[in-house]
């Protein structure tokens, strides 16, 4: 039997920063507020970005709004007051014969500055050169003292770490300074980048000229003269590429695998008896959409396989995806299978119920609602009756995923707004068969860029198309004091038989407060504002009972008015409501606010959405909210709210499980992605599932960085 050795047997690249020369128990704890305990998380700790001290450039050459690196004389120095917030700062100017240029500094130590800055005094001063009017200046800049007879030239030869080519700038932490890192970073390269592994196979190096990870990392932390600087601050240059590549590659080949392993798994093969499926056709009062019908289609191939399905439908909000989810839920009725319907709220689980019971109901089927909060006698009944195989199909929350509940047979998971749920819920459901499908759904429009990450071992189904004569939805800002409009639009609403919402924020250490304005404003609305109108307030404290008696009632039209904190969020579908006025939108996540908006505009008539922001709020803010008026377009969005949050936040990219990107960049490097995953699925299908004698390095690479996370994948 061959010898393994263990998977982490990477003595060089594991061991501790202070292994290294110059690196002192001082300088640990720093290290480690950065993230950086090894020798391998440091060699990944890449500038942020670069500074070219090749040359200097003299007063009159600097360009404004950039870093810049040059050298003056003191020509004045000393404290001032500022005429018009009457702070007081400390202002140096310099000049180097070319001009005259500012240094400000508006938090310092006075003796300090005085004595570092004595008029006469020669420096290299490095900072960002901002214009205000016809005046230039540079706040806080870094600063390295020159003697006065000290040639440049010789500064540079005699510095090399400091002066004289591109230098790295790294992200620091109280108590280290760039030049210590750059000493560190300098001392980490030299003696061990080369113990990082290239693992890329050479024919897929070759084709997109990819350096040798050793030398991409020497590269990215001490470019050489042969790089381009605008290359660099861009993240454009080859080191980078190759890094990031790297980074992406073996991602996709986990999720390649995974995939292949989904696809090896034996499943149940359903077949079409059409007993529910045409008749519920027949009793919808619409027909489907085409986009409907094929995406129902790609689902039907894939529950005749002989394989578990595992697909991802996604359709913008009122796109309609309920529907098709009751279409599948038939097939596998049919084939005597249960099905379970998951919805992360109790609200939604409610609403799916009633709309499926409508259905099972004429179709003869047995449906029931399992949620947390049952009576006892009644839960377990019902878990009784599940797992009897009496029931058909089980709506219900998370309370489905329980311990408790056994399953006779089921042959379908249904995950409806799946971003709510982790990977594990996902499995925990398809735990509770044997290789049931599964079917999630979301409604968040989710960037490609990220899509292919995220749910990589998942195949897509989009719904592109809203059921038609749906009218767009008219968005507008209003400020607080403008309040009045937009109840005058509701009244003018209200006065035609339409429904309305006005929804609350809820955020967790204020919650008392915004619980409170929900109520007061639902107790004016009904006594001064809409005297007229049944007003219902809902809130998460609510008891499951009273929620669903609101709900009913709005529903049914007997509440005109509702008002809500965000339990209404996701699915709640009453066409009949055509406005939604949003409180403290600037409080709201952009995918939230889509969410939202997306409860009206679900009938024929024309729907409004009126954002009234809080006094004061953030830029981020502000953009969320003009994206809103904008657009309605989901994935315009999404691709935004990508922008805005960054994408390391975007969903949680680590609640999904997946593995941190060091180096790549989402947004920024989303065509690196899209080569380096047909690269790996081409390599895991090429390899057989990484069994060839060529695939076992790549393959042991592999498993070591995903460690424990292909528990899926055909990895034998
Ligand atoms: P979502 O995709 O947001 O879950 P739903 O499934 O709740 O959307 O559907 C939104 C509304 O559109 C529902 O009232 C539903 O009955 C209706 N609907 C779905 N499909 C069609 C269709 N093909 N034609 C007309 N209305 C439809
Ligand atoms: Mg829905």
């Amino acid at each position: 039997m061959a010898h393994n050795p263990p998977l982490n047997f990477r003595p060089e690249l594991d061991k501790k920063l202070d292994t290294l020369h110059g690196v002192g128990p001082r300088m640990v704890p720093k290290l480690q507020k950065l993230g950086l305990t090894t020798i391998e998380d440091a060699l990944y700790h890449l500038p942020i970005r670069y500074e070219d001290r090749r040359q200097f450039k003299t007063i009159n050459q600097l360009i404004d709004n950039q870093q810049e690196v040059f050298v003056g004389t003191v020509l004045a120095s000393g404290e001032t007051v500022t005429t018009r917030s009457r702070r007081s700062i400390y202002e140096v100017i310099v000049g180097d014969g070319s001009g005259k240029i500012a240094l400000k500094w508006f938090r310092y130590r006075k003796p300090w500055l005085q004595k570092r800055f004595p008029v006469g005094q020669k420096a290299v001063f490095i900072g960002e050169v901002k214009r205000f009017a016809a005046i230039r200046e540079v706040h806080h800049p870094d600063s390295e003292l020159l003697n006065s007879d000290q040639d440049l030239q010789q500064l540079m030869s005699s510095d090399p770490l400091n002066f004289g080519r591109i230098l790295p700038v790294y992200s620091l932490t109280e108590g280290l300074t760039q030049k210590q890192a750059r000493k560190i970073w300098h001392q980490l390269i030299q003696e061990n980048s080369e113990y990082i592994p290239g693992l890329i196979p050479a024919e897929i190096q070759e084709k997109y000229n990819l350096l040798p990870i050793p030398v991409a990392l020497k590269q990215a932390h001490w470019p050489d003269e042969s790089i381009n600087i605008d290359d660099l601050q861009k993240g454009c240059d080859r080191a980078r590429y190759s890094l990031v590549f790297d980074e992406f590659f073996y991602l996709e080949l986990g999720l390649a695998l995974k995939r292949a392993g989904v696809q090896l798994e034996e499943g149940i093969a359903f077949k079409f008896s059409h007993k529910y499926t045409i008749p519920l056709n027949k009793l919808l009062p619409f027909k489907l959409t085409d986009a409907q019908r094929r995406v129902l289609g790609e689902i039907k191939t894939d529950m005749m396989a002989p394989h578990p399905m595992h697909r991802l439908l996604q359709g913008d909000v009122g796109s309609g995806k309920t529907i098709v989810a009751m279409m599948a839920a038939l097939i596998a009725i049919e084939n005597r299978a249960q099905v379970a319907v998951v919805a992360p709220t109790e609200i939604l689980a409610e609403q799916h119920y009633r709309t499926f019971q409508q259905w099972t109901e004429i179709l003869g089927l047995k449906i029931c609602l399992l949620q947390g909060n049952m009576a006892v006698a009644a839960k377990r009944d019902t878990l009784e009756q599940i797992a009897q195989g009496e029931i058909d199909l089980i709506v219900g929350t998370h309370a489905v995923l329980q311990e408790g509940v056994e399953f006779h047979s089921l042959g379908l998971g249904i995950i409806d707004e799946q971003h709510r749920f982790g990977v594990q819920q996902r499995s925990l459901l398809k735990r509770k068969g044997a290789n049931p499908d599964m079917l999630v759904m979301t409604a968040t429009p989710i960037p490609r860029t990220l899509s292919m990450t995220l749910y990589g071992d998942l195949s897509v189904s989009v719904i592109d198309q809203l059921p038609p004569g749906r009218k767009p939805v008219t968005t507008k800002r209003f400020s607080a004091a403008q309040r009045a409009r937009g109840y005058e639009l509701i009244q003018q609403e209200l006065n035609q038989g339409r429904q309305a919402y006005v929804v609350y924020p809820l955020v967790e250490e204020s919650e008392k407060s915004d619980l409170q304005a929900a109520t007061v404003a639902a107790e004016s609305f009904a006594n001064d504002i809409f005297p007229d109108f049944k007003i219902g307030l809902l809130h998460g404290r609510m008891k499951t009972g009273e929620k669903d008696q609101v709900m009913n009632s709005f529903r049914q039209g007997d509440i005109q008015l509702l008002v809500a904190t965000t339990v209404i969020e996701v699915g709640v579908d009453v066409p009949n409501a055509t406005v939604m006025m949003i409180e403290h939108a600037d409080r709201f996540g952009l995918s939230q606010l889509h969410q939202l908006r997306g409860r009206v505009g679900r009938g024929a008539d024309k729907s409004y959405c009126l954002l009234i922001p809080s006094d004061h709020y953030s830029e981020d803010a502000a953009r969320r909210l003009k994206v809103m008026v904008e657009t309605e377009d989901g994935f315009r969005i999404a691709e935004a709210d990508l922008e805005i949050r960054g994408p390391g936040d975007f969903l949680g990219t680590r609640q999904a499980g997946l593995p941190d990107f060091r180096v790549a960049s989402l947004l920024r490097d989303i065509r690196v992605l899209e080569s380096a995953r047909q690269e790996a699925f081409n390599y895991v299908q090429k390899t057989e599932q990484l069994t060839t004698l060529d695939a076992q390095p790549v393959k042991k690479e592999l498993l070591r960085r995903w460690g424990g996370r292909l528990e899926l994948a055909a990895v034998g």
